[in-house]
This record gives structure tokens, sequence and C-alpha cells, in this order.
């Protein structure tokens, strides 16, 4: 019998032949039939991943507390995994702000005119209302709402409570327990079309985003990547060989189709089920990493933190702001907070950079400027986040000592 290839080469081909596919349709001038007839089999796609994401959420999450069997291991697993977000976002936007100080001394940001700018930033309630937004006033409307930090507690709330009902609760994790198998099923299937979306959505990307902003911005768009790069091979590669033992290639090849899924989907929360699978290949227990991956594709989010740094840098430059060393700090502090509230989604990075902005008193408007190309941007920081979210399940197996 013929073997089947592999899920991450089919995504590979799938990636190389978009990319033909996207080029030959920009240059021969019919990037619309990428938009109307490729770009729609892609949204199929991804509308199939989110609507899969709440149950896979709260299941797995759940699931993953039930297994633990006990709330110390469920408090230990949930302290060092927040450390290691915390550490990793923050040594992200201080690698950020070092790519964009070096690009903008040396004068390589291009100076755009912002004057005709138009962006309109979303509100912020500020921190304590968005503490008080966590936690849910009606669990259905968390669900429909797809509000991930919600279905977040609900989960942690209802796992803990099977927990502590003990014997009485033997039928809910019976429940649990078949409700994720079945979806599980359906995750498997669901990614099984993956190369269909790599394919559809690279072609498109390809056919439509070689405009002349992307020209003028590439340098722009260069920084963030050697960022996203370089945080991708030092930190995380460094922290599966000392923590781990694990080689970087070892680490990159079994990470290898949840990269290329996210690169092309822009959505964490849609790669979730993918994650998995990369996790569970590279060793990460199922039960942390039920727990660690739904947690780290809503909350843990190293490439946006490093976009937002370099945006920020970028934009007070076009503002003709010189940020000082006391300003740096706060953008180290509020990218952080930023990158932790900026959901799973598609361009969820680019609304919460507002929030960066505003604690400098740079004009939000001035996101107009970079608009155009933020699929540019997010391919790359979602790419990032997940990478940190599978690379965090395996240490954080390592730490709880049950490395396969
Ligand atoms: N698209 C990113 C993600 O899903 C979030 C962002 O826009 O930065 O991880």
């Amino acid at each position: 019998m013929k073997k089947k290839m592999s899920l991450p080469m089919q995504i590979l081909i799938a990636l190389v032949a978009g990319i033909a596919v996207g080029l030959v349709c920009y240059f021969g001038g019919f990037a619309d039939i990428t938009t109307n007839y490729l770009k729609p089999f892609g949204d199929i796609f991804v509308n199939l991943l989110k609507f899969i994401v709440v149950p896979v959420v709260l299941l797995s999450m759940i699931d993953g507390i039930i297994s633990m069997n006990d709330m110390r291991k469920v408090g230990s697993v949930g302290v060092k995994t927040v450390v290691y977000f915390l550490c990793t976002t923050a040594i992200a936007c201080v690698i950020g702000l070092v790519f964009a100080n070096i690009f903008n001394g040396a004068g390589l940001f291009p100076v755009l005119d912002a004057a005709s700018a138009e962006y309109e930033a979303k509100e912020f309630g500020g921190f304590m209302s968005t503490l008080v937004a966590i936690f849910p006033t009606n669990m259905w409307k968390s669900f429909t709402d797809a509000n991930m930090l919600q279905v977040i507690v609900i989960s942690l709330f209802l796992g803990g409570s099977i927990l502590a009902a003990g014997e009485r609760a033997k039928l809910c994790r019976d429940f649990v327990s078949s409700a994720y198998a079945v979806i599980e099923q359906l995750m498997s299937f669901i990614i099984s079309l993956a190369p269909i979306g790599v394919f559809t959505y690279m072609a498109w990307v390809v056919a439509t985003q070689g405009s002349e902003v992307l020209v003028s911005l590439l340098l722009v768009i260069v920084c963030a990547y050697l960022g996203y790069i370089v945080h991708a091979v030092v930190v995380y590669s460094l922290s599966a060989k000392i923590f781990v033992g694990m080689s970087p290639v070892k680490f990159f090849k079994g990470a290898f189709a949840a990269m290329i899924f996210a690169f092309t989907s822009t959505s964490s929360a849609a790669t979730l089920p993918v994650s998995k699978e990369c996790a569970a290949e590279l060793g990460a227990e199922d039960d942390i990493a039920s727990f660690v991956l739904p947690l780290g594709s809503t909350i843990n989010m190293d490439g946006t933190a490093i976009y937002q740094c370099v945006a920020t840098v970028f934009l007070a430059s076009c503002a003709n702001i010189h940020l000082t060393i006391g300003q740096m700090v706060i953008v180290v502090v509020t990218a952080t907070l930023a990158s932790i509230g900026t959901a799973g989604v598609s361009g969820a990075g680019m609304i919460m950079l507002a929030m960066v902005l505003e604690a400098l008193g740079i004009p939000v408007a001035y996101i107009g400027l970079i608009v155009a190309v933020d699929r540019i941007f997010d391919m790359g920081r979602t790419c990032l986040n997940v990478t940190g979210d599978i690379a965090c399940s395996v240490c954080v197996t390592k730490w709880e000592g049950k490395k396969k």
C-alpha cells in the first residue's frame, strides 16, 4: 500500500504551490481570481476552525484539569506556564525594541507623511475594567461571542469544581472525556483539510499584496521579521535545548505544521488544533498541552509584542517623536499587556497597538500608515505566537517531570 504523505509535507507543498499560483496571478494581472474563487475556500476552512475553537478550548482545558486529578498540580502547571509566557514576552519586547532602534538609528525606516493617515481606534476601558470583563456574567454569551479569556475562566472554574466534587461528578467527567473525544475526531478531519486552506490563502496574499505600499514599508516589515526570527531561534530553541535537551532542528521540525498553518491563517485560535498535534509529536504530555495551548493561544503573543514595539518606534519616528529610555520601558510594559489582551484572531494585534500608542501620546490615527500591510506583519507574528505556545507546553512537561 502506498504510504500517505505526512501533513507537514502536504502543507509545505500547498505553501509553495500557493506562492507560485499567487505570483502567476499577480504578474498576469488577474489577482481578482484569487480573491473571488480561491480565498473563499480558505475562508470556509478558517470558519470550520473557528466553529470548533470554543468547544476545543473549553473541553481541552477541563479535560486537562480533570486528567491532572489534583488542584495543586493544576496550580503548579498554571504558575510555570504564566511565568514562561511573561518572561518570553518581555524578552520579545526587548528584541523588538533593539531591532527597531537599530533600523531607526541607521535611518532605514521610511519617513511617511501622516497627515492623511486615518484609523479609528477602539476605546480601552483601562486595566481594572479589562480585569472585571474577564469574568463572565453569562456563560452562553461568552461562548457565542467566542470571548476566549472568559471561556478560559469558565473552564478553570468548571474543571476545578469537577475535581472538588469527587465521586459525585463521575457523570460529568465521563461526559467531558467522551465529548472531547468527539471534538478531537472532528478536529483531525478539519486539520486534514489544512493544505487547502494554506494553498488558497497563500495564493490570495501573494497575488493581492504586491502593492506599492508594501515596497515603501519593506524595511519596517524586514525589521519585524528579523525580530521574529531572532526570538524564535534564540528564545524558543534555547529553551527547548536548555530545559528539555531537545535539538532546535527537532523542535522546529515538530512545530513546523502549526507554524506554517499559523503563518497562512493568521489566527492562533484557529491554529490550536494543529498546535495540539505538534505538541504531542514533540512529547508534550496531553493533560499539560491541553491546558497550556488554549491558554497560550489566548494570552501568549510574543510575535505580537515584537510587532507592537517595532510599529511604535516606526510610527513615533513618523510623528517626529524621539522615544526616551523611560518611554521605552513604558513600551515594554504596555506592549506586554497589550499582547496579553490581544485575541488570537487575525488582525487583533494591530487593534491593540492603539493601547501602546496612547500610552506614549502618539496619535492613534497613525496606525492608518501600516494598516494596508498588516496581514504581512500578522503572518509572521502569529507564526511566532503559536511556536511560543508549543515551546512552553514542551518545557512545562519537562518541568513537571513527565517528558515522554
Ligand atoms: N493574529 C495574531 C494571532 O492570532 C494576533 C495578532 O493579530 O497579533 O496570534
